[in-house]
């Protein structure tokens, strides 16, 4: 049997196993994986231009835009640099100009997009910053509305680090402009708000170095065409996602991981299987040990599906808990650098088993050092 241990990294994370194996037959001979002889090269080393990489492409496109049931009046966009450029190319191309835009301040990503939009010149207004709550909760939607004049609200579905996430968008009268880097494809959701989602790929949807940018022709007809060639996402829509080399590597695994996701039963699937995992963790917290050994700082109803993050009595008892976890080859709990305490990263390719034993780690962790 092929030696996997559980992984809860934040991303890059646990990818399915199908797919990894695929994809090491086609790193070496693309087309090889079902037995026989493939194209004698790899997927890495053919032109993006080449027939075979181009319906790779468009599969993996055609893929994405059926999980989503995506109106046709979106466009799709695989690019580089992460969700991180989308910080600064978003306010960049919709309103550099001084422009006014709506941003909810909901924790340490929603923080750099931000600093991104004030970078590039846009009048940025707070809706909401959560501030004096440490960002362990989220405004109710109903009371989130867009100012007068605004190109765009934006917010960040789930926060990675803080294990925030919003549960229902707001309905306001400017577009949704959505981070959903981390709860991406982790269930069904309506999108017609949204203006443009965007989401780095390193977590429910392959590796790292590709972003899905999902724009409405509406809000790409606003973009006001003055950045450089890379940065114009009309640009991207004339070459039809391929403007220069895109991250092909990226893409094809991208492709593959949708393909397995379809298999699996789609959103609806992904959706029934985030509460489940995150619903044992969730309870393991509040019950372990009798209760109170784990404390989860976020507010009960704005609890993340995908990061789960929580405390135990002691810094030293969190090092031993991280320790003992990977002894028994649960990895990546660490929470971020940025806060300390645990974190459990959950996402579509972590196995049902993986939460179970997981919990039943804590439970016993709990007893033996309460
Ligand atoms: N937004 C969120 C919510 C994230 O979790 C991350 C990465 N962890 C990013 C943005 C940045 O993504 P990237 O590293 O792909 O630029």
């Amino acid at each position: 049997a092929v030696h996997r241990i559980y992984n809860f990294s934040a991303g890059p994370c646990t990818l399915p196993l199908e797919v990894m194996q695929q994809a090491q037959a086609d790193l070496v001979d693309f087309g090889s994986a079902s037995g026989g002889k493939g194209l004698g090269m790899g997927v890495m080393e053919m032109s993006h231009r080449s027939k075979p990489v181009v319906a790779v492409h468009e599969a993996a496109l055609a893929s994405l835009r059926e999980i989503l049931e995506l109106p046709d009046n979106y466009q799709v966009l695989f690019l580089g640099g992460g969700a991180t450029f989308q910080f600064g190319m978003i306010p960049s191309s919709l309103a550099a100009n001084g422009q006014r835009v709506d941003y909810t301040h909901s924790g340490a990503w929603a923080k750099k997009a931000i600093a991104d939009a004030k970078a590039v010149g846009a009048d940025v207004n707070l809706v909401y910053d959560g501030t004096d709550n440490s960002y362990t909760t989220l405004p109710d939607p109903a009371t989130v509305q867009s100012t007068e004049g605004s190109r765009y609200l934006h917010l960040t579905t789930n926060e990675t680090i803080g294990g925030v996430q919003w549960k229902a968008m707001p309905s306001c009268d400017a577009p949704i402009v959505a981070d959903m880097s981390s709860d991406f494809l982790s269930k069904p959701f309506d999108v017609s708000p949204f203006g443009l989602i965007y989401a780095g790929a390193q977590k429910n949807i392959g590796p790292a170095g590709v972003c899905v940018v999902i724009i409405r022709d509406d809000v790409l007809e606003q973009c006001n065409g003055e950045q450089i060639n890379y940065m114009n996402y009309a640009n991207h829509v004339k070459g039809g996602s391929m403007l220069n080399t895109p991250p092909v590597f990226q893409i094809y695994m991208v492709g593959l991981v949708l393909e397995w996701l379809k298999g699996k039963g789609g959103l609806a699937w992904a959706s029934e299987m985030a509460e489940k995992r995150s619903g044992l963790l969730y309870d393991a917290i509040a019950e372990a040990g009798g209760g109170g050994y784990y404390s989860c700082p976020v507010d009960a109803a704005y609890r993340s599906t995908m990061n789960v993050v929580f405390r135990l009595p002691s810094e030293e008892l969190e090092a031993k808990f991280i320790a003992e976890a990977a002894a028994q080859g649960m990895d990546g709990l660490k929470g971020h650098r940025s806060v300390g305490g645990c974190r459990a990263s959950i996402y579509n390719a972590m196995p049902l088993e993986g939460a179970q034993a997981l919990a039943d780690f804590m439970r016993e962790f709990a007893q033996k050092n309460g």
